[in-house]
């Protein structure tokens, strides 16, 4: 499939959800920084659709109030936040009926770029794929937009692109992760790529393990009972967790091009190997004076849900085998730490003796907080006293090179809207993407379901439990401490 990427004059967006929590905390936000850039088109509109009955100007004022909140002061002024609302509307439809399709119709122009955005829970995408064919307002070039979670299992998530496919074609799709919006997720290809130095050492013969880390320090908040259906290897796992380690493990792409970019993210997924009984730790969280436990937290005193996992995981092909991926995330952690690490192999001999101080290589990538990038080379620690290494951090963020606008970067989400308005698909998972990683996860989860397995206890405000430290120490190694 070619690429449809065309100029961006103008656009309709239409949010269904538009007053949900995901529209006023990321969406608009995201798309308000857009306007502020001076980057949104003039003739730019944004219609949030939901079934409340309320004037177009109270929507404004609700949006309003959001941007006053989600937005960090300093980067909205009444002035730009009045400009902003002007160019929302807002229609009352409601996904599962027949009323307000015609309404939001007449809304739409011809000549601009028309995508809908379904921000409402995964139970009504089939209800609105259907709702927009039904009513005439989809067309070839129409494109959807869907959040997570994709899917509960395989069967779900199956069940999930057949409505989408009954009225859209692949191409006008956009599944949303929006970890791969992320400057230095982009930037992790970058450096991969367009660098002569990285490329032939990306291999088990000279990277010793990879570590990805999401650590949050939240609990569970109000999502509960959403949440304990879940747990963290449906929630974090399956999409984002696993999404970092295909841009890590994927063969070079023959063109940065959408297609053929998930061709070899889909490839890194169905070389991954089942997850031997050993290799997982879930855990649940224990809290304190300050903090509710995980089963108060999800009103479930029975809950076997992990609040956290970590997985040691193994890609059965010829660049990777030995290679271990050790992945984790959990809530309610030491820290909100979001990092990628590859550990190079030791130098095959130390000329400088063993207690020399050398250290292997290690490329650390930042994803949250302060993203960025840096790569921790051996020198010579200056002075006398003869040859003492030291290992420095080579710093890749490009804030210092590039200059402070270069720390100005995109939200993840705001970069992503552009892109379905740009009609680019690279950074958006694939259908098939999206079941070959359930079709991974299933028998894992199975597994533990069926042995009635009980996640581990921790504390809150702790690195997860003990047997996710030991997962790395059996094997000589140790993860990289959980801190800001
Ligand atoms: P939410 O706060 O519950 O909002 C749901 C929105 O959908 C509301 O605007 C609601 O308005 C509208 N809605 C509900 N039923 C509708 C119907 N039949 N027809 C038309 N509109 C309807 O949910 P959310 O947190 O924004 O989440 C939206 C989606 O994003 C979910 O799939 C969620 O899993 C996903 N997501 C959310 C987050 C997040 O941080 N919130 C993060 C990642 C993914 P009315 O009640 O007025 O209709």
């Amino acid at each position: 499939m070619v690429s449809r990427i065309i100029p961006v004059d103008t656009f309709d967006l239409v949010i269904f959800g538009g007053t949900g929590d995901l529209a006023r905390r990321k969406i608009l936000p995201g798309l308000f920084r857009r306007y502020r850039s001076g980057q949104m088109p003039e003739a730019a509109r944004i219609i949030g659709v939901a079934r409340s009955d309320m004037a177009a100007d109270d929507f404004r004022q609700q949006i309003g109030q959001a941007l006053e909140e989600f937005v960090e002061e300093g980067k909205r002024s009444a002035n730009d936040i009045a400009g902003f609302l002007a160019h929302l509307d807002y229609v009352r439809v409601d996904a599962k009926g027949t009323d307000g399709w015609g309404e939001l119709k007449g809304k739409l122009r011809d000549e601009a770029v028309r995508a809908f955005y379904f921000s409402v829970a995964p139970g009504l995408f089939g209800d609105i794929a259907r709702g927009l064919h039904k009513h005439g307002l989809a067309h070839d070039e129409t494109r959807i937009v869907v959040e997570k979670p994709f899917g509960h299992d395989l069967e779900s998530a199956k069940e999930l692109n057949a409505g989408l496919a009954k009225y859209f074609d692949e191409h006008q799709v956009y599944r949303i992760d929006h970890y791969l919006g992320k400057e230095t997720v982009q930037n992790l290809m970058a450096v991969r790529f367009g660098n002569i130095l990285f490329e032939p050492l990306w291999n088990a013969q000279f990277i010793d393990h990879v570590q990805i880390t999401v650590a949050e320090t939240v609990g569970v908040g109000g999502r509960g009972s959403y949440y304990d259906k879940s747990g963290a290897m449906r929630d974090m796992i399956q999409n984002h967790l696993m999404q970092l380690l295909c841009l890590i493990a994927m063969e070079p792409p023959s063109k940065f091009d959408p297609d053929a970019v998930r061709d070899e993210k889909l490839k890194v997924i169905r070389a991954l190997e089942p997850v031997a009984k050993n290799d997982v730790v879930r855990g649940q969280y224990v809290g304190n004076d300050a903090v509710a436990d995980y089963i108060d937290d999800v009103e479930n005193p029975d809950s076997a849900t992990e609040s956290f996992i970590a997985l040691k995981l193994h890609l059965a092909n010829w660049r990777w085998a030995g290679t271990p991926f050790y992945v984790r995330t959990g809530k309610r952690l030491r820290a909100r730490m979001s990092e990628i690490v590859i550990r190079f192999k030791e130098t095959p001999h130390s000329i400088f003796g063993a207690d020399s101080g050398s250290k292997a290589n290690e490329l650390a990538i930042r994803l949250q907080p302060n993203e960025g990038m840096d790569l921790r080379v051996t020198i010579k620690e200056p002075g006398p006293g003869g040859m003492r290494l030291v290992d420095v951090p080579l710093d890749m963020t490009f804030a210092e090179a590039l200059g402070p606008e270069a720390s100005e970067v995109p939200d993840a989400y705001e970069r992503l809207i552009m892109d379905v308005i740009r009609g680019n698909q690279t950074l958006f998972m694939r259908g098939d993407e999206v079941e070959a990683a359930w079709a991974w996860a299933d028998p894992v989860i199975a597994a533990w379901e069926d042995n009635n397995d009980k996640p581990r206890a921790y504390d809150a405000g702790s690195s997860g439990p003990e047997d996710s430290l030991a997962l790395l120490h059996r094997d000589g190694r140790r993860w990289r401490e959980i801190k800001v």
